[in-house]
């Protein structure tokens, strides 16, 4: 059988390197590199690692694995009924086909939007890394995970980052663990504005709501667009990602979407660690085992500078502290979520028995 993956991110990767041993999997990816690790970037930006740590895998790693790789090419339309890819380079047949497209950086829609950065590429993070040599204090709009890492990474670095952030809360976490994240990178080096609502950029710096930032290095980190134009274009049903059902199912025959480009009702998932889980889960069903994957259950890891934190399930209502760092969330005196902070040991070990049900 032959499988075609449109994609060579975590989703895309993870899935070939799966599959390999049982079927002929080819990737189509349009980046001229290989696979490399997205979470590190603000790692790379902030010099703590190399280019070569984010580069683990030579094209000799595919050959042993006998995926082919074809790299620098652009997936353009899916004919479902000649079964066949339509790229740049000509034409691909599948048995199968996945599309692990991802998603890219959000633009805002703001006067001077030119003099802004975004973080989704290598490329990207090369050019962030170049104009922080000659900046001290870059801005970052947006609080999510990829501007605090991209932030707490900078500040351990000597930098003095500054988060421009439209809510008082961070990551929906409730005010307290916003306030306790918020004060441990503060204390780490990092600044705050917040419920600031980003105005307009100039090369100098940007206009807020509460007031101007002067900064050459100003980086955008608002969000993500699934990459779902393919789908469009083959009359593949969209919404904000490319529409599945319970097993990674598009509208149209062994056409599949995993990752960041993909949307469960409503869900899209957003995360390296969630996007490698999609791709395990379809590998077992596209070798004919019964596998379901929970797309109501979350969990998801970051390291920002040097603080972890895991945030699994489901954290609203409900909640008390069962230690100094793990705050668990209730439902009908069932625990179905947590955070915790700096243990990862003991984060895995909850994430297994929320799943399985705690009480
Ligand atoms: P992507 O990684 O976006 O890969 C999709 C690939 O498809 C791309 O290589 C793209 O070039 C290719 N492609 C798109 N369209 C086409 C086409 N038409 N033809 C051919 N190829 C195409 N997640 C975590 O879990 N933990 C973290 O700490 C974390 N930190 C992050 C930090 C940063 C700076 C960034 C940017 C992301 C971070 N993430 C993290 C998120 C994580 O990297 C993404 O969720 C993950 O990469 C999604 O994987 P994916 O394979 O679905 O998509």
């Amino acid at each position: 059988m032959k499988i075609l993956v449109i994609g060579n991110g975590p989703a895309g990767f993870t899935l070939a390197k799966e599959l390999s041993k049982d079927f002929d999997v080819t990737i189509i990816e349009k980046e001229n590199s290989l696979y490399y690790n997205k979470p590190m970037l603000s790692h790379y930006i902030a010099g703590f690692v190399g280019e070569m740590a984010l580069f683990r895998y030579s094209h000799e790693w595919y050959d042993k694995y006998g995926i082919e790789l074809n790299l620098g090419v652009e997936a353009e339309r899916i004919d479902e009924t000649r079964k066949k890819l339509v790229t740049t380079n000509g034409e691909f047949e599948y048995d199968a086909l996945v599309l692990a497209t991802g998603a890219r950086a959000r633009e805002p829609e703001v006067e001077g939007k030119e003099h802004l950065m975004t973080l989704r590429t290598f490329e990207d993070a090369k050019r962030i890394k170049e104009s922080l040599e000659s900046e001290d204090e870059p801005v970052i709009i947006g609080g999510g995970f990829i501007g605090l890492e991209l932030a707490s990474n900078l500040a351990k670095a000597g930098f003095k980052p500054r988060v421009v952030h439209r809510r008082a809360t961070f990551l929906g976490l409730d005010e307290e663990l916003s306030g306790i994240l918020k004060e441990k990178l503060e204390n780490a080096g990092v600044s705050f504005l917040l419920n600031a609502n980003l105005m307009k950029a100039d090369e100098k710096g940007i206009l807020t709501d509460k007031g101007y930032i002067k900064s050459k290095t100003k980086i955008c980190a608002i969000g993500i667009v699934p990459n779902k134009e393919i789908a469009e274009k083959s009359g593949i049903k969209t919404n904000r990602g490319v529409l599945i059902d319970e097993r990674f199912q598009t509208s149209a025959g062994d056409v599949y979407a995993i990752g960041d480009c993909a949307e469960y009702e409503g869900i899209i998932c957003g995360t390296a660690k969630t996007s490698m889980e999609h791709a395990r889960t379809l590998a077992n069903i596209l070798r004919g085992k019964e596998a379901l994957y929970d797309f109501n259950f979350r969990s998801i890891v970051f390291k920002f500078g040097d603080l972890p934190i895991t945030i699994i399930g489901r954290v609203k209502n409900e909640s008390r502290w069962v230690d100094e760092n793990i705050k668990v969330f209730l439902e009908n005196n069932m625990v179905v979520g947590a955070v915790v902070l700096e243990d990862l040991k003991e984060a895995m070990r909850l994430e297994k028995l929320i799943k399985n049900g705690l009480s």
